[in-house]
C-alpha cells in the first residue's frame, strides 16, 4: 500500500459529552472521506484508543448518516485513568500506528485538548520505545514520524478562552431557557420565589446568559460574587419587584458561584437568605444533566459541521512544526487558534478565579460577557417607578416588518432600561397603521412583564410603509405625544419607514430627531448586521420540523421538497440545510439553472439507487421565479419513476411562530441596551442622527441608517455581503462522496 493511502485520521469524542458532537463526528469522517483519507471512529475517547483491536473502527459514508439530530455523542466518550499514564500513553501510539492513524481530531473539553497535546509532544519517544521493545518495526516509526493533532471544543460550559462557542453550549442554554420559562409560570401562579442551579462549576456563561435569556432577577456567577450583604440587596429587590406587580422571582445559580470571601453560594444558602428576608417557602430547582441532553440546537448542528469540516483539512495541512489548533467560533467566523494557548489561557481564569482578580477574570471571558453582565444588571435593578422628570424626554419603540420572536424582548428590554435611564417610554401600537391612527400608548415597567419570552409582537406590526399623505398624520401624533426619539424595531420595512420619515425631515419638524433602526426579521437579511433577530428562531423551528419531517419517512424511498421563509435571502435555506444534512439547498442568491436541476436529479438517482431512503431538498420561497417548488417536486416525481416517490412540504407561517430561542433573547436585550444608550446619549448632545443597530464579528455596531442601506441589494432587499454564503459548498460536500469510496467499509454497528 503506498504511504499515503496506508495514513487515516483518527476521530475521538473525549471528557464530557456536549450535543453537537454528532455533528462534529459526521463532518470528520465524510470531509476525510472526500479527501480520499481513511478515517476511524476511536470509540470512548481516549479509552478507545488505549485499548485498540474493536474500538478502533473504520468508517464509511453510511456510517455516519441519521446522527446529526441525537443528543450526545454515539461514538461514545469516557475519562480514561489509563492516558494519563506514559505507558497507556504508549499502547494508544501503538495501536494508532497499527491502523495507519497519525493524524487526530479531538473533540473534547479542555483535559481531553491536554491530553492530546502531551500525546502529541511525546509521539516520537512513545515510537522508539515501540522499535526497542520490539513491539513496531523501525518501518512504521519511519512511516509516523509524527502526529499531528487538531481539536474541537465539546463542553456545555463556553469555556475556552479564544473560542466564542463551544460545542453544546447554545443547546445547554435551549433546557435551561426552556426550564426557567417553565419555572416562571409556574412560580407566578404561586407568587413564589424559585432559585435554580444551573451547571458552570468554573464558568458563568450558562448562568449569565441563561438568566438573562431567562428573565431571571438576579444570578450569581463565579466571576462575579456579590458584595458582601447581597442577601438584603436580593431580599429587597424581590420586595421592590412584588410591589410593582410581578409575581414570579427565579435566581439563577451557577454550580460554581461565590461570595466575595471566595465561599460557595450554594442554592440553599440562597433559599435560606430569600427565606429568612421573605418570610416565605422557597422552592430549589437543580437541572443537573437535563442540561446536557437532547437534541442538539440549529447552532450546534450548523457550527460543529462546518468546524469539524475545517478541522480534516487543518489535520491534513499540518506537518511536523506545525503547532497543534483548536477550531471554532470566532468573532462569528469558523477560526483556528493555536491549542495550547487556548488551554493555557482557559486554565489561567481558572487560577486567576481561585485568586480572587475578578475583573482581569470577566475581561479574559471577552467583552460580551462583561458587556451582557452590565446589561443583567441594569435590568434586574431597573427601577419599577422613577419620579417624572420635570422635562421628560420622550421616546416611542414600534415594530415594521414581519412579526419576528425577540421584537418582544427588545420592547421589554428598551422599556426598563430606557425608564431606568430617566426615559419616559411610549410603544406604537399596530406598525404604521397605527402610528398614523395616533396608537400611541405610555409603556411603564409593568406594562411589559412577561414579555422577554414571548413570541410574536404584543405591539403588533405591518409591512406597510407610509404614504405621503400618512406622513402629515404621523407627524401630527408625534408631535401631540412631544416624542423626541424613535426605536424602530423591525424588517426591512422597519428600516424604509425610518429613511421615508428622515427623508422628510426639512417638510416636518416632527421627524428631526434621533432614530435607531433595530435588526428584527427571521429572514436575517437586513443590512449592517451580521445577524438579525428572530432568525435563530426561524431556523430552530425550521430545523425541528425537517426532523419530524425525515422521521415520517419510513417505509418507501421518498424525497421531500421543502419550501422555507426568507423572502429573496437564502439564509434560512442554507442554514437548515446544513444543519438537517439536506442533500441540496435552493437559494435566490445562487439562482436555479435547469443544468443544476439535471445534476441534482442524476445525483439524486445515484443515491437511490446505492440504497438511500431518504433525501431532503430545502428551496428557499424565492429561489427561482419559474422553478417553483411545485415545479420542482414534478420534475424530481417524474425523474424518480419507480426509484422513489417525491413530497412537497411548505412550511409556511409556523417558521415566524414560537417564543424567541435564548440567542435571540440575548442579542434582543444587547441590541435594545445599545438603542437605548444611543438614544439617550443623542438626547443629551442634543443630536439627531439616523442608525441601524446591528451584530458584526460578536461586536455590537452602529451605522448611519444611509451607509446601512447603500451597502445593500435594494431591488432583493438583503446585504451585498452575506458572510454565510460561503457555507453553500459543505451542504453538498457533506451529503454526496465526492470520490468513489475504495472499499466498503463496515459502519458502525
Ligand atoms: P474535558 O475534556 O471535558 O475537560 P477531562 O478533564 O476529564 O474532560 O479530560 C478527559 C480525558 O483527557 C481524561 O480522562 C484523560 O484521559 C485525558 N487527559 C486530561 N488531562 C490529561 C493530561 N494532562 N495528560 C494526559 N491525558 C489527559
Amino acid at each position: 500500500m503506498p504511504d499515503d493511502a496506508a495514513r487515516a485520521i483518527g476521530v475521538l469524542t473525549s471528557g464530557g459529552d456536549a450535543p453537537g458532537m454528532n455533528a462534529a463526528v459526521r463532518a470528520v469522517v465524510r470531509t476525510a472521506l472526500n479527501r480520499g483519507v481513511r478515517v476511524f471512529a476511536i470509540r470512548e475517547g481516549f479509552q478507545g484508543m488505549v485499548d485498540g483491536g474493536a474500538s478502533l473502527v473504520p468508517m464509511s459514508w453510511d456510517a455516519v448518516g441519521g446522527i446529526m439530530q441525537r443528543g450526545g455523542t454515539v461514538i461514545g466518550t469516557a475519562r480514561c485513568e489509563a492516558f494519563r499514564e506514559r505507558d497507556g500513553r504508549r499502547r494508544a501510539a501503538r495501536h494508532l500506528t497499527e491502523r495507519g492513524i497519525d493524524r487526530l481530531v479531538v473533540i473534547g473539553g479542555d483535559g481531553s485538548l491536554t491530553g492530546a497535546h502531551v500525546f502529541r509532544e511525546e509521539w516520537a519517544g512513545l515510537l522508539e520505545e515501540l522499535v526497542s521493545a520490539g513491539d513496531i518495526a523501525p518501518e512504521v516509526r519511519a512511516r509516523h514520524p509524527f502526529l499531528s493533532v487538531v481539536g474541537l471544543v465539546g463542553s456545555i460550559d463556553n469555556d475556552m478562552v479564544g473560542i466564542d462557542m463551544t460545542i453544546g453550549a447554545d443547546t445547554a442554554l435551549h433546557r435551561i431557557t426552556d426550564a426557567l420559562d417553565a419555572l416562571g409560570s409556574t412560580a407566578a401562579s404561586h407568587q413564589r420565589a424559585f432559585v435554580v442551579e444551573v451547571m458552570g462549576r468554573r464558568c458563568g456563561y450558562l448562568g449569565l446568559m441563561g438568566g438573562l435569556a431567562g428573565g431571571a432577577d438576579w444570578v450569581f456567577v463565579p466571576e462575579d460574587p456579590p458584595a458582601p450583604g447581597w442577601e438584603g440587596r436580593l431580599t429587597a429587590l424581590v420586595r421592590e419587584g412584588r410591589a410593582a406587580g410581578r409575581r414570579d422571582c427565579i435566581v439563577v445559580v451557577s454550580e460554581g458561584a461565590i461570595d466575595a470571601e471566595r465561599q460557595p453560594i450554594t442554592c440553599a444558602r440562597v433559599r435560606e437568605a430569600l427565606e429568612a428576608g421573605l418570610g416565605e417557602d422557597v422552592r430549589v430547582t437543580i437541572l443537573g444533566h437535563v442540561q446536557r441532553g437532547g437534541a442538539p440546537s440549529a447552532f450546534d448542528r450548523w457550527m460543529s459541521t462546518v468546524a469539524g469540516a475545517a478541522a480534516v483539512d487543518a489535520v491534513l495541512e499540518a506537518g511536523p512544526d506545525t503547532a497543534p489548533e483548536v477550531i471554532g467560533l470566532r468573532l462569528n467566523r469558523i477560526s483556528r487558534v493555536p491549542l495550547v494557548e487556548a488551554v493555557d489561557d482557559t486554565r489561567a481564569v481558572v487560577r486567576e478565579l481561585g485568586a480572587g482578580d475578578f475583573a482581569r477574570v470577566q475581561a479574559m471571558r471577552g467583552g460580551s460577557f462583561a458587556d451582557t453582565t452590565r446589561i443583567f444588571w441594569a435590568l434586574a435593578q431597573a427601577l419599577p417607578t422613577v419620579v417624572e422628570p420635570a422635562s421628560p424626554r420622550r421616546v416611542a419603540v414600534m415594530h415594521a416588518g414581519g412579526p419576528a420572536p425577540g421584537m418582544n424582548t427588545i420592547v421589554r428590554a428598551a422599556v426598563r432600561l430606557g425608564i431606568d435611564q430617566g426615559l419616559t417610554m411610549f410603544g406604537i401600537r399596530g406598525g404604521v397603521e397605527g402610528l398614523v391612527e395616533g396608537r400611541v400608548e405610555r409603556l411603564r415597567w409593568g406594562s411589559v412583564d412577561g414579555w422577554n419570552a414571548r413570541g410574536g409582537a404584543e405591539l403588533g406590526t405591518s409591512r406597510h410603509v407610509p404614504t405621503p399623505t400618512e406622513l402629515q398624520d404621523i407627524a401630527r401624533h408625534l408631535e401631540a405625544h412631544h416624542i423626541n426619539a424613535l426605536v424602530m424595531a423591525g424588517g426591512w420595512a422597519g428600516y424604509e419607514v425610518v429613511e421615508v420619515l428622515a427623508s422628510h425631515r426639512h417638510l416636518f419638524r416632527a421627524f428631526d430627531i434621533p432614530m435607531v433602526c433595530l435588526p428584527a426579521s427571521i429572514n436575517n437579511d437586513l443590512p449592517a448586521s451580521e445577524m438579525s433577530i428572530g432568525a435563530d428562531t426561524a431556523l430552530n423551528l425550521i430545523v425541528g420540523a425537517l426532523d419530524r419531517i425525515k422521521q415520517s419517512a419510513v417505509a418507501v424511498q421518498r424525497c421531500f421538497v421543502v419550501e422555507v421563509m426568507g423572502r429573496y435571502c437564502g439564509y434560512l435555506a442554507l442554514l437548515s440545510g446544513l444543519a438537517s444534512g439536506a442533500e441540496r439547498v435552493y437559494l435566490h442568491e445562487r439562482g436555479v439553472r435547469l443544468d443544476d436541476l439535471q445534476r441534482d436529479v442524476a445525483a439524486m438517482t445515484r443515491d437511490f439507487e446505492r440504497g438511500k431512503r431518504l433525501s431532503l431538498v430545502v428551496r428557499n420561497e424565492r429561489a427561482s421565479r419559474n422553478y417553483t417548488t411545485e415545479f420542482m417536486a414534478a420534475l424530481f416525481e417524474e425523474e424518480g419513476k419507480d426509484l422513489f416517490d417525491v413530497r412537497r412540504t411548505v412550511l409556511g407561517h409556523l417558521q415566524q411562530g414560537g417564543d424567541p430561542s435564548p440567542f435571540d433573547r440575548i442579542q434582543a436585550t444587547r441590541l435594545a441596551a445599545h438603542a437605548i444608550d444611543l438614544v439617550r446619549g443623542a438626547l443629551d448632545r442634543g443630536e439627531r442622527d439616523v442608525v441601524a443597530i446591528g451584530v458584526s464579528g460578536g461586536r455590537v455596531t452602529t451605522t448611519p441608517l444611509a451607509e446601512a442601506l447603500a451597502s445593500a441589494d435594494r431591488g432583493a432587499r438583503r446585504p451585498r455581503e452575506q458572510w454565510w454564503l460561503e457555507l453553500e459548498s459543505l451542504v453538498r460536500e457533506l451529503a454526496h462522496p465526492q470520490v468513489a469510496e475504495e472499499e466498503a467499509l463496515p459502519g458502525l454497528s
